[in-house]
């Protein structure tokens, strides 16, 4: 394998580059990006990025001599827009062919946009999303948001930093739906209320209205909301488009690439990691498809070193899902998987404190440890989402109260 070409400069393809060198891999190693940018971190673009405060100094995932010592073929504000694995080709949106012996796709998700040409609507994604939206709060006094998943919910928190009055819309009963049990989710909408957030839960969009620029969101009980700053966290769409004809296999319903557990897709010597890999994890009864950062980074580098093994000499990939999300100076913790889970139970300290363990169960299995603004306990419960463990076990290892 002389040639390598990585598709998407973001988190994963990032780390899929480190690990193909840190590998051994000595030959042309090409890195396409569509962005202008060298590979960025996203997580601070709906928090620090957005109130100017506790900023990081930079978003950039390295500094500029670390990626230059992976010798790359950087081309940079370049898509990638077909593969042809049978002439060993990827094809850039220039009319120029990069020669791929081996690939991993990391082009990522892209945010889901409504359906509204109306200046005022803004999504979250890119850095470029994320200026956008900063230079919006400082011009508006208001912003309706819509959607109370992790960007939603922590672009409604930032708002609030940043003293604008906030209205959030959620067609869910409670915040963060897909990835946390309701019992829980309910925590987060006295978060919400407790910091002067108009929380709107139970009720859809039924469209934007305005001229030009949007004037006001109708809701889908008829109400309507005045708004001349819209921020959607509708949730991410897998960008895979680019792969139609390549025989790479997707999952139905945008539900990304298909892999095995070694991350291959359906081609041989194409490899996928990051937000958009689909692959099958024993520990949660099939497949599953995390947009989570640190996945991006464990799993593109265990793709990239699968690619250089082979057959035989492959590795499994089955990490301990983690996220995390800071919201009103407080940050939330998710080991594992944790909606919809059968039981919920608090381990240690209390909902009502806003600080507390909490241990999730399904088929009699552990599944899950969430917690609120309590690193150390979350971090130490870890080791018992690496191998299986039955509800039973997992509390009676909850250690007592300090
Ligand atoms: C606002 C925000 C906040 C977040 N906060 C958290 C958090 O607190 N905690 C957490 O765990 N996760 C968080 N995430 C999720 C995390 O950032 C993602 O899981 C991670 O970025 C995924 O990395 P990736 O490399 O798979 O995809 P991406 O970051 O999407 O990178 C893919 C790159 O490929 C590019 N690309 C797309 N199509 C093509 C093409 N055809 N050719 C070339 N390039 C292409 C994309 O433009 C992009 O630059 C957040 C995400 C966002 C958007």
């Amino acid at each position: 394998m002389r040639d390598i070409v990585i598709a998407g400069a973001g988190m994963a393809g990032l780390h899929a580059a480190e690990a193909l060198r840190e590998a051994g891999f000595d030959g042309r190693l090409t890195l396409v990006g569509d962005e202008p940018r060298r590979p960025y971190s996203r997580p601070p673009l709906s928090k620090e990025f957005l109130t100017g405060k506790g900023a990081p100094a930079t978003l950039d995932l390295r500094q500029d001599a670390e990626l230059d010592a992976l010798a790359l073929d950087l081309r940079l504000g370049r898509a990638a827009v077909a593969l042809r694995p049978g002439e060993r080709a990827l094809d850039l949106d220039d009319g120029s062919s990069v020669r791929a012996d081996g690939v991993v796709i990391a082009t990522g998700a892209r945010a889901r946009r409504p359906a509204t040409g109306l200046a005022g609507v803004h999504v979250l994604r890119t850095a470029e999303d994320a200026a956008a939206v900063r230079a919006a709060f400082a011009e508006h006094e208001r912003i309706v948001v819509v959607g109370a998943g992790f960007v939603g919910a922590e672009v409604a928190a930032s708002a609030r930093t940043a003293g604008l009055a906030v209205t959030l819309v959620e067609a869910a009963p409670t915040p963060l739906t897909r990835v946390i049990d309701p019992r829980v989710g309910r925590v987060f909408t006295e978060l919400h209320r407790d910091n002067k957030v108009d929380l709107r839960l139970g009720v859809g969009v039924a469209g934007f209205e305005g001229d030009d620029r949007v004037r006001r969101v109708r809701l889908a009980d008829g109400t309507a909301i005045e708004a001349s700053l819209v921020v959607a966290g509708l949730g991410a769409l897998p960008n895979t488009e680019w792969l139609a004809g390549s025989g790479v296999a997707l999952a139905p319903g945008a539900g990304g690439v298909l892999c095995d557990e070694y991350c291959a897709t359906s081609v041989p010597g194409v490899y996928a990691a990051g937000d958009l890999a689909n692959w099958p994890h024993p520990r949660y009864g099939g497949r599953i498809r995390l947009e989570h950062w640190t996945n991006a980074g464990e799993q593109a580098g265990v793709a990239a070193r699968n690619l250089l093994a082979g057959e035989g000499a492959r590795q499994a990939f089955t990490p301990v899902p983690y996220f995390w999300s800071d919201q009103y100076g407080m940050k939330i913790q998710l080991l594992g998987q944790a909606a919809p889970a059968d039981t919920v139970e608090v381990v240690h300290g209390s909902a009502e404190d806003r600080k507390f363990v909490a241990f999730l169960g399904r088929d009699g299995m552990l599944v899950g440890v969430l917690g609120l603004r309590s690193t150390p306990k979350v971090m130490r419960y870890r080791r018992l989402l690496a191998e299986p463990t039955t509800w039973a076990a997992a509390l009676a290892e909850v250690s007592p109260p300090a």
